[in-house]
């Protein structure tokens, strides 16, 4: 089988040329200029030929911070592998990253095993696996060694949630250490849940119950100061340390000053960060309850900031932190008292449109915006070349994407498994044309022909930002 997709431009981490690209079996055969005299001879040898004229080609997107089928108090983020696999290969991502969630407990491996058996045949595209450790002791320290030879070698702590996954610096400490020594890189929710979870307990007494004070009670301060704290322990134990869904700028600043030092602190944003604010979920009606995840989105002065670390490099990819819960029975259970709602929020499917949309706004050049979707995620887990670039003998997992084409987002035409959009009327212009997963056609002509089972299990190689 055999694929040619000829007449568009093709785009990279480093620009933008017009090429021709042909597939075999499942990987990039090869890539020639339109001018090269290949053209005809791969014509005749393709099976498929796809045109992209005046469209770009990028490689396939790759989401490191999916919670698919997540449980949380008694319930489960909506999407399955399944549905939230479908989902993200709709809007051009082809490589999901998602968390295998620890219990105090359980071992690492037996949570891993459970984590193959949910996705295992059930997703549309390629997928890997971090874990979250929420239980850190002699064991499970030895047993993080086991999940790398496992590939899975992305920890992920937090300095949040106090009573159910938080860790202490001297637990957070022990990790680091381990993960200096065997190659891995720990991930890290910096916001200073102690002091936290007293403010909530403050505004809870005083009758402040609404969405809003879920983001009120969680100062951009306290993300500031955690990711300060973590970057210092990874300074005392030598580890690489990768700051999740970072949010504002004390968090920002907190990051840049580490990597001003030389210290190999990573961090990434989401979109939901760089588009909403706290006036979203200040929405009347409990609507507010829709934006509530953690940390909060911000006040409007942030999003210019993390734009900003985008081009500087200071966040160098871009996540959706994936984690779906209904409006209806769901974000309802915290109904006169915030700090019951579910935690999360939809975005898989729009991550590469967002963007996008930095692009059509100048705060990102079609480079930059290829590399914090794509090429930085699979250098950063150990997934490329394999993944994150359009070139001979990578996996043709290739989007074709029509920057001219116009849509509105809303909950009645996506994909998600989930009652409400977060950006439901918002205008985008570019689309998803046709996307490919390992040569076979997932997306085309606004029909899904992809299939459960199709994605396979990425065993991970250590990050190549390392090496
Ligand atoms: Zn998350």
């Amino acid at each position: 089988m055999s694929i040619l997709i000829r007449g568009g431009t093709v785009l990279s981490a480093s620009g933008a040329h017009a090429a021709d690209v042909l597939t075999s079996g499942e990987r990039i055969a090869g890539i020639a200029a339109p001018d090269a005299g290949l053209t005809e001879d791969w014509t005749r040898r393709a099976d498929t030929v796809i045109d992209a004229t005046g469209k770009y080609l990028l490689p396939g997107g790759i989401d490191v911070h999916t919670h698919m089928e997540m449980p949380f108090g008694g319930t489960h983020s909506v999407d399955t592998f399944e549905t939230g696999t479908r989902a993200a290969v709709w809007g051009g991502t082809t490589t999901i990253i998602d968390f295998a969630v620890q219990q105090k407990g359980q071992s690492l491996l037996s949570t891993l095993d459970r984590w193959h058996q949910k996705a295992d045949g059930n997703c549309a595209i390629d997928y890997g696996f971090h874990m979250i450790i929420a239980d850190v002791n002699d064991s499970t320290l030895k047993e993080m060694d086991a999940c790398v030879a496992a590939g899975v070698n992305s920890f992920k702590m937090f300095m949040a949630y106090p009573g159910v996954f938080y860790a202490t610096d001297g637990e957070i400490l022990l990790a680091m250490q381990r993960a200096a020594e065997n190659g891995s890189l720990i991930m890290m929710h910096a916001e200073n849940g102690i002091a936290i979870d007293q403010l909530v307990a403050q505004a809870l007494a005083k009758g402040q119950t609404d969405p809003v004070h879920h983001g009120l009670t969680r100062p951009a301060e306290l993300e500031g100061e955690a990711t300060h704290r973590a970057a210092v322990l990874a300074k005392v134990t030598r580890a690489p340390l990768y700051i999740v869904h970072l949010s504002s700028e004390p968090a920002l600043a907190a990051v840049r000053d580490a990597r001003d030092t030389g210290q190999n602190v990573f961090a990434e944003t989401c979109p939901q960060y760089l588009y909403l604010s706290i006036e979203d979920m200040a929405k009347p009606d409990f609507e507010g309850s829709k934006y509530v995840c953690s940390p909060p989105v911000r006040s409007r002065e942030h999003q210019d900031t993390l734009w900003r670390g985008l081009r500087t490099n200071d966040l160098s990819v871009v996540s959706t932190d994936h984690c779906p819960f209904c409006f209806n029975e769901q974000k309802e259970l915290g109904r006169g008292d915030f700090s019951k709602i579910p935690n999360g929020f939809p975005g898989v499917e729009h991550r590469m449109d967002l963007l996008h949309q930095g692009v059509v706004a100048g705060e990102l050049s079609l480079a930059r915006w290829v590399e914090v979707a794509s090429t930085t995620p699979a250098r950063m887990f150990g997934l490329y070349p394999r993944k994150g670039v359009i070139a001979a003998g990578s996996d043709a997992d290739i989007v074709v994407y029509d920057p001219a084409a116009t849509q509105t987002l809303s909950a009645a035409t996506h994909h998600m498994n989930v009652d409400y959009s977060a950006y439901e009327g918002m205008d985008i212009t570019g689309k998803v044309d046709t996307v490919l997963s390992r040569s076979r056609v997932v997306v085309a002509g606004g029909e899904y022909h992809g299939s459960a089972g199709h994605g396979r299990f990425l065993n991970r190689e250590l990050s190549q930002y390392l090496l």
